[in-house]
């Protein structure tokens, strides 16, 4: 496939460019290949960690990549904290507390005031898993007062996936937590990670491109598809991952990819 008539590629990567610790077919050709022929693209990712270690895990699977070719959930969060939009136009340091991943931590060190009790004024609270260091229960029993106290916090989840798969099994994920938050506080929570129209024009901001100029290339008809769809992209379905051809079937032609393949090596 010629890329020539985008402006940028977008690339899934689990499921798309990966399974578990390996590489899927034509994965690793297809990036090289984007990178000799000096193209701008980006590897996508629902992850709630950072791109510099979701680029180090790639690296352990052979696939080496840049950190600026990696947004995460993560990345997102941190995009969304760092805007105007989230300490309503106000000019200081956004005030964050945090039950996200060290990851979103490192990113945000020294650019916010980090809140530590819930006597503290705050502009949001950040939500990853269950499992993020920063989520001890101590730390959501804090995040709770502070969400009680003043409704006008913001309740940002990381993504609003509900589960994610770990070496132990199915775990709890950022979009799980984000809902006992907003359930316990009785607030309405806002995600950052795909498919949310935030995630791709925060994303295309840092490409410098329009989303109707970009190709995206995804496993999940709805977080990457749908998503893609939503912001004017033109979408291809990969079926390495959790979308068989008999759900783009069932879908009404105006929600279906533009494209489907069985693998990377079609492209
Ligand atoms: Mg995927």
């Amino acid at each position: 496939m010629n890329f020539d008539r985008y402006d940028a590629v977008l690339l899934d990567l689990d499921g798309t460019i990966y399974h578990e610790e390996h590489a899927l077919p034509g994965a690793v050709e297809l990036l090289r290949r984007l990178q000799r022929e000096g193209r701008k693209f980006a590897c996508l990712t629902n992850s709630t960690s950072s791109p510099q270690r979701i680029a180090e895990r790639l690296r352990r699977m052979g696939v080496d990549l840049p950190d600026e070719a990696i947004y995460t959930a993560g990345a997102a969060a941190v995009d969304f904290v760092l805007s105007a939009d989230f300490r309503s136009g106000q000019d200081r340091l956004p005030r964050v507390y945090s039950l996200a991943t060290e990851g979103v931590h490192e990113l945000l060190e020294g650019k916010v005031e980090w809140v530590r009790s819930a006597e503290q004024p705050c502009d949001g609270v950040l939500v990853g898993t269950s499992t993020s260091a920063f989520a001890t229960e101590d730390r959501q029993r804090v995040a709770l007062e502070i969400l009680r106290r003043n409704r006008d916090v913001k309740l940002v989840g990381i993504c609003a996936d509900r589960v994610y798969p770990s070496p132990r099994g199915i775990e709890f994920g950022s979009g799980a937590m984000t809902m006992m938050m907003a359930y316990a506080a009785n607030v309405k929570p806002m995600f950052t990670g795909k498919p949310e129209a935030i995630f791709f024009h925060e994303l295309c901001g840092r490409l410098n491109v329009k989303p109707e100029r970009c190709l995206l290339i995804g496993d999940n008809l709805e977080s990457d598809i749908a998503g893609g769809k939503r912001v004017g992209m033109k979408t291809i379905l990969t079926l390495t991952g959790v979308a068989r051809r008999e759900d783009v079937e069932r879908l009404p032609v105006e929600q279906r990819p533009d494209g489907v393949i069985e693998d990377l090596t079609a492209m």
